[in-house]
């Protein structure tokens, strides 16, 4: 009994450590939503969803976030930021959102939903390299890294020939300032982080 006690008392406080890293990365309050349902009301994505956006709050009140994490409703998110607006409390879920696909993303992938983290790590990787997006890397790395050698192999051929494909890519002249802002942000990170 006791030891059952002291089981939850330390997935509390674990919950509790998790929602203030969630609220410093975000820069919002987890805690003063009080479940009204505005949020997902409005989100576009909440029907894909299987924990739509105050329930996601919810989960993170609740001590639930390795839930969440491993979770693909974080991945349907848009950040289209509907859910941030319209909250009475002013609680930026879009922001929440940001925060917990980076907190899925640094716990190397327990997300459901890995193929997205593949396709967000090429699709920055390719414009920290080339100061744009560079569609012909981008397809064939993520067929090599996702294990799915053939996927749209037919597709390849008829794009070069309408030209929406380029083999090559020229770098974008502006890359250090691209490198700057990458710089920006990863500082910007660590600063969140040693809150
Ligand atoms: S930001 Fe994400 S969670 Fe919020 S309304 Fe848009 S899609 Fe839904
Ligand atoms: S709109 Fe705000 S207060 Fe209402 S459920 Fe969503 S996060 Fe909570």
């Amino acid at each position: 009994m006791v030891t059952t006690k002291k089981m939850i008392l330390s997935q509390q406080t674990l919950g509790l450590d998790f929602v203030r890293k969630v609220e410093a990365l975000a820069d919002t309050s987890v805690r003063s939503c009080f479940q009204c349902g505005k949020c997902s009301a409005g989100c576009p994505m909440a029907s894909f969803m299987e924990h739509p956006p105050n329930r996601v709050i919810r989960l993170l009140q609740l001590g639930q976030w390795q839930t969440l994490l491993a979770d693909r409703s974080i991945w349907y998110c848009a950040s289209c930021e509907t859910c941030s607006t319209r909250c009475p409390n002013k609680v930026h879920i879009a922001s929440i959102m940001d925060a917990l696909r980076k907190l899925a993303w640094d716990a190397d992938g327990p997300s459901k939903e890995t193929f997205v983290q593949i396709a967000d790590k090429l699709f920055l990787q390719n414009i920290r390299t080339y100061g744009r997006q560079y569609e012909m890397r981008l397809a064939a790395l993520f067929n090599i890294k996702s294990g799915q050698f053939l996927k749209d192999l037919m597709l390849g051929p008829k794009l070069l020939a309408k030209g929406k494909l380029k083999l090559l890519h020229k770098k974008n002249k502006n890359l250090p300032e691209i490198e700057k802002i990458f710089k920006r942000i990863e500082a910007m990170r660590k600063n969140k982080e040693a809150l």
